[in-house]
């Protein structure tokens, strides 16, 4: 820097802070330069910032409203997803409500085949609106109790299924496929409908949560009308528990209500319309590319209103490509309610379902009857392969055993499909015949 010879102090501008610089002075004259004067050390001045209180005041201020406004923030989002949750979960029950409460009536194709809407939570219900009450079953893998959802103001009846005390994990596959088999089957009219789950967390097991039908199952409702009709007292030990491949047995308990079915006796055209409404499920199930596998009436429930529902989707399974599964795993089989080629090659079709129906319906025209009852099960195979099939029950019409007869043909592809069974029963229930007889 240049400055004049009369001046005794130079200002250096663009100093950094904290920092040390070296100044020479020289002068400059029109008789030569001096030589450089010694080096000078000069260091940059060090700038202590002076806090004020109002300055602590500003930041505490700006980091106080920070905060405030990141918590409500927090609290708002939090809110609005629990209040989506909420509406959602409402809204899946209210949907199956309302489905319920027009299931009495009679049911178009168009009707259920409406696309399933699905959210990913749906199912999952708040264990704090389930009320869990006494035991009203047993299946395989555990109990069944009545509960009651309460929605809003209102307390639905379902029926809770759980699993039993310590599941080992085979049980809790079982159950878990279960539950997703009846998520993919959604709401139908003729198929009893899942309503919910409470997931593991929720409760140190899960609980499925489905519509509880008031009159139990279909077999030991029709056993009951029976001994109504036949004025026994017989037990329902007397039919002998159903016998699966190793004698296993299954021990539903009767409902209080099936010794009092309200004075209203059965009539001729109601069995066949329970036969109509499994068909009617069955076809829809059979259109989801679903099987049974252990279609019976033990597996059938009664509502209130007599609708009866197909139920136990425990041993459905996805139809593979060629529309035949093959079970390779053991475990217990309904061998008399099993198609003769499920017998022999363990192949299961839509077919070998309609097989099984047609054991149903000769459960239904004989009000519960075990099938087979001459035959034991170790010959059941030889039976069926030379021909032989069970016989008309004398209650039964022609035109009834004909269609049962169809589904017990050899060759699968020769027997009716779900479609065409519910048709050849709505042709029957038009005519208003009785097919079946009921009492003397
Ligand atoms: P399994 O799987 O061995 O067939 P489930 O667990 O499905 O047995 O049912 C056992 C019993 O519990 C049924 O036979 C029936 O009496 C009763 N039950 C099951 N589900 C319901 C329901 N949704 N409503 C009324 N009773 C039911």
């Amino acid at each position: 820097m240049n400055v004049s010879g009369d001046e005794t102090s130079a200002v250096f501008s663009n100093v950094k802070f904290r920092s040390c610089y070296v100044v020479e002075i020289t002068a400059f004259s029109n008789g030569g330069n001096s030589t450089s004067s010694n080096d000078v050390e000069i260091s940059s001045p060090v700038i202590t910032p002076v806090w004020k209180v109002g300055d602590f005041l500003v930041i505490f201020g700006v980091v106080t409203v920070s905060f405030a406004v990141v918590l409500v923030s927090f609290i708002v989002y939090r809110y609005f997803k629990f209040a989506k949750v909420k509406r959602q979960r409402l809204e899946a029950t209210a949907d199956f409500y309302e489905h319920r409460k027009s299931a009495s009536g009679v049911y178009t194709i168009a009707q259920i085949e409406q696309p399933i809407i699905e959210y990913s939570d749906k199912w999952e219900l708040d264990a704090d609106n389930l009320t869990i009450g006494q035991v009203i079953g047993e299946g395989a893998f555990g109990i069944v109790r009545k509960g009651y959802l309460h929605i809003n103001s209102e307390s639905i009846p379902v029926a809770i299924k759980m699993l039993k005390d310590y599941p080992n994990s085979s049980d809790l596959k079982e159950f878990q496929q279960e539950i997703e088999i009846m998520k993919t089957v959604g709401s139908h009219p003729h198929l009893v409908s899942l309503i919910g789950m409470c997931s593991w967390k929720r409760r140190n097991r899960p609980l499925l949560i489905v519509e509880f039908c008031a009159k139990g199952d279909l077999q030991s409702y029709l056993r009951s009308v029976w001994r109504k009709l036949n004025g026994h007292c017989m037990k329902i030990e007397d039919y002998k528990s159903l016998q699966y491949a190793n004698n296993g047995e299954v021990s539903n308990k009767l409902y209080d209500m099936q010794d009092d079915l309200n004075g209203y006796i059965l009539k001729p055209l109601d069995l066949l319309s329970f036969a109509r409404q499994i068909a009617l499920g069955m076809e829809y199930l059979s259109s989801l590319r679903l099987l049974h596998r252990d279609l019976a009436a033990r597996n059938v429930l009664v509502c209130e209103d007599n609708c009866v529902k197909v139920a136990d989707f425990g041993l459905s399974r996805d139809v593979y490509q060629d529309n035949i599964y093959c079970k390779s795993s053991g475990g217990k089989l309904p061998l008399k309610w099993m198609a003769i080629e499920s017998l022999t090659h363990q192949q299961y079709t839509t077919q070998s379902d309609v097989w099984s129906y047609g054991i149903l319906l000769w459960e239904i025209v004989t009000l519960g009857g075990f099938p087979y009852p001459d035959v034991a099960t170790r010959d059941l195979l030889k039976y069926l392969e030379s021909g032989c099939r069970m016989a008309r029950p004398e209650n039964c019409s022609m035109e009834l055993y004909k269609l049962m007869r169809s589904c017990w043909e050899y060759n699968p592809y020769e027997r009716p499909t779900f479609t065409e069974i519910v048709k050849y029963l709505n042709t029957l229930l038009e005519n208003e015949i009785e097919y079946i007889k009921l009492g003397s």
